[in-house]
């Protein structure tokens, strides 16, 4: 059964990689700069091993209880676990110590929280901070969109700078849902853009990375300089 599955998902894997390597080479960029996490939340335990198996080396999971009960069960396994959901300020702890990465750093609360942890921890965490680059209401994220604020919201991120423990690598976002990932390229350019924005203000963080893109348009976000993709559905499937 495990045999079976991770032969399709391997076979998915292989293909997101085709795609992920033109997409690449259509923009002049190198394949090898942008890093496939597959995205197990909403599948069973049984799912993640077969896709740790079939060569994910990136396993991206949004709920800290599901990743934890996934990582219990998986605790040998020779993979990177990066939280890609809403972290509420008192799972931070959690979420220091289990995962290799953060991408969805959203505000100042919980990035001193998470700083508090990994220096208790010893440890220096990876984090990306989530930017809303459209206007929409609803979704998580610092709020960027807004352009003529940008200087304003440098000044806001200010703190989270002088974090000892945070290491800020890059951003993240998920732009609105289009049937045609066309329409989300305006909003995977400006997040690229807000980085460049970003760099000059704070020079002293890599900002290598924008973690950008999905089953649906991780293509178009490789395009507009993706080094993370977050990949479910087109690999593993609907999740239940
Ligand atoms: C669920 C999720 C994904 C994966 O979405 P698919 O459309 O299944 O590829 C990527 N990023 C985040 C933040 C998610 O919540």
């Amino acid at each position: 059964m495990v045999a079976s599955l991770s032969e399709s998902i391997s076979e998915n894997i292989a293909q997101v990689m085709e795609r992920i390597a033109a997409a690449a080479r259509s923009v002049g960029r190198d394949a090898a700069d942008v890093k496939l996490i597959v995205v197990t939340k909403g599948h069973t335990v049984e799912v993640t091993q077969a896709a740790i198996q079939a060569g994910a080396k990136y396993i991206g999971e949004n709920y800290v209880q599901e990743a934890l009960a996934k990582m219990e069960s998986l605790p040998n396994e020779d993979v990177e676990w990066h939280m890609i959901g809403h972290v509420q300020s008192r799972k931070a702890r959690d979420v220091v110590e289990n995962f290799a990465w953060m991408h969805t750093l959203d505000r100042l609360k919980v990035a001193r929280r998470c700083d508090q942890f990994a220096a208790g921890a010893g440890v220096q965490m990876p984090v990306l901070l989530e930017c809303n680059v459209s206007s929409e209401a609803s979704k998580h994220g610092w709020s960027a969109w807004d352009e003529m604020r940008w200087p304003e919201f440098a000044e806001e991120l200010a703190p989270v700078f002088e974090l000892n423990h945070l290491e800020v690598q890059g951003l993240m976002t998920m732009p609105p849902f289009f049937a045609d990932p066309e329409e989300a390229r305006p909003y995977f350019e400006k997040l690229r853009r807000l980085r460049d924005f970003l760099v000059d203000r704070f020079p002293q963080s890599s900002w290598k990375e924008l973690s950008m893109g999905m089953s649906n348009d991780y293509a178009v976000a490789i395009q507009e300089g993706a080094t993370f993709v977050r990949v479910g559905t087109a690999i593993l499937g609907t999740r239940s």
